[in-house]
């Protein structure tokens, strides 16, 4: 089995160092199932491309070696990309998978201009599969189906695939993507799946898969359809982001709730901007961070809408949601228009395509500000509703409440709360950025000096 990476940032060559191996050279290590080749088919300062051939023994794997679920000695094992890739990956690129490099230490965190191929890739799923896969982490993903056998194409496809990933990112990234992805394309696992398991999962996977729309998909998978595990697994990834535990309970007494109740924002809120999305005269909206759909009921009265897709990328707000907006028990016309997926901001979506308009209500202030500009480019350069309406707490009205000392956030979970200036800048820049332009609305009683509660800006498409 055959992976190779190329780098096309100059100094190419310099991807020696990242991966601490020498271009000039060609490489062997013994692994327990077989050898692995290391060498550089191209290095130049233009491109430069490691190739990792792994030799897997299998007349010692059917031998004495033989584990519980080791496949048979005539198999495909030796030619197909499956786990023994990933540990290979991790035992042979361990430093560059782990981001260590004394040498180049710069190149660690650049976003590199990287191409992996995987040349037989088993793939149960096909093409959409991969690209579910691969697609959400940016990547552009390049397919090329294997006949069964090329002296009888009568006989079709099979489920074998060549697949070309390129995308600009640190290579410790598309290492840990290869490292935990690979594994979940094929049905079986050279070893035994334990918490051991678990953990590298974890450790590899923790910083993307929170966010990724297939994430249950791929832990599962991983796992080896270990439902206690996988679940355990899921668990623990959501709980690292603290929005997907916390936000949906909805418990009257989370602090953000018990300090907008005095003034029933939250109501008002949602009333405003269901009644602007009914006044643009949109026949179909996306609520994106939608929650436990309270916009979504408000939406479901308006008859001009004719579709309503609710996206959060927490699987418990959309459980919620599903039950209160009884979606199991809605009479078949309003069914066919509510639709209530799993996904994130952070990666572009074709679902999120094609909408009158979107809304994200009090959601951008939940998403790391380093993060921001993802979902600025997801929503307004990829998605492209014609009309988007943000809203997002107003911190200078804060002041306002007793129980909460200016400067402190009204809800734990909150990364940032802006001033009605940084919320202005933030929207004219998307404007100049996108070709949108916006009117920012306060929402809720206007103080004196402060202004109002909650902002929002509506954004319409140019
Ligand atoms: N819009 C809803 C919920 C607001 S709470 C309402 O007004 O009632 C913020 C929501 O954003 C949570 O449901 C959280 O799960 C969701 N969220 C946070 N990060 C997200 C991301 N990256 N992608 C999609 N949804 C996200």
């Amino acid at each position: 089995m055959l992976l190779t990476i190329t780098n096309t940032q100059s100094p190419a060559r310099d991807f020696g160092f990242l991966l601490h191996k020498h271009p000039d050279r060609v490489q062997k290590f013994s692994l327990s199932f077989g050898d692995c080749h290391v060498f550089f088919p191209e290095a130049t300062d233009e491109r430069c491309a490691v190739a990792l051939l792994l030799d897997v023994n299998s007349v010692d794997m059917a031998r004495g070696k033989q584990r519980q679920n080791t496949p048979r000695y005539v198999n495909d094992r030796p030619f197909v990309a499956s786990s023994f890739l990933s540990t290979a990956i991790s035992q042979v690129f361990g430093s560059a998978l782990n981001g260590h490099c004394q040498h180049k230490p710069e190149w660690v965190d650049a976003e590199l201009p990287l191409e992996a191929t995987l040349h037989v890739l088993p793939v149960k799923g096909g093409e959409d599969f991969l690209r579910k896969i691969f697609e959400p982490l940016g990547y552009q993903v390049e397919v090329t189906g294997r006949l069964l056998d090329e002296q009888f194409p009568a006989w079709g496809a099979s489920h074998y695939f060549e697949i070309k990933l390129r995308n600009r990112l640190p290579l410790a990234r598309l290492l840990s993507h290869l490292y935990v992805l690979i594994p979940v394309f094929d049905n079986q696992k050279h070893y035994f799946v334990g918490p051991d398991e678990f953990d590298k999962l974890l450790a590899k996977g923790a910083s993307w898969l929170k966010d990724h729309p297939a994430q249950e998909t791929i832990v599962k998978r991983y796992l080896k359809f270990q439902p206690s595990l996988a679940r355990q697994a899921i668990a623990q990834l959501n709980e690292q982001d603290t929005i997907a535990t916390e936000e949906p309970t909805d418990s009257k007494s989370t602090l953000e709730q018990k300090v907008e109740k005095q003034i029933g924002l939250h109501g008002q809120r949602l009333n405003l901007v269901s009644q602007r999305i009914a006044e643009s005269g949109a026949a179909s909206v996306i609520d994106l961070g939608c929650g436990e759909g309270k916009l979504v009921r408000r939406l479901m009265k308006v008859t001009a809408i004719r579709q309503i897709v609710a996206m959060d990328v927490a699987i418990r707000s959309l459980e919620i949601a599903s039950s209160r907006l009884r979606i199991d028990e809605l009479p078949s016309f309003q069914a066919d228009r509510v639709k209530l997926i799993h996904g994130s901001l952070m990666y572009r979506d074709a679902r999120f395509k094609g909408f009158d308009a979107a809304a994200l209500v009090e959601v951008i202030e939940h998403l790391d500000q380093a993060r921001l500009s993802a979902m600025e480019r997801v929503v307004f350069e990829f998605a492209r509703p014609k009309r988007v309406f943000v809203t997002t707490p107003n911190r200078e009205y804060n002041v306002m409440w007793e129980s909460l000392p200016a400067g402190n956030f009204r809800h734990p979970d909150h990364r940032f709360e802006w001033t009605r200036g940084e919320f202005s800048a933030w929207a004219t820049s998307i404007c100049e950025r996108f070709g949108y332009a916006v009117e920012i609305e306060p929402v809720g009683e206007e103080a004196p000096e402060v202004g109002a509660p909650t902002q929002m800006a509506v954004f319409q498409c140019q």
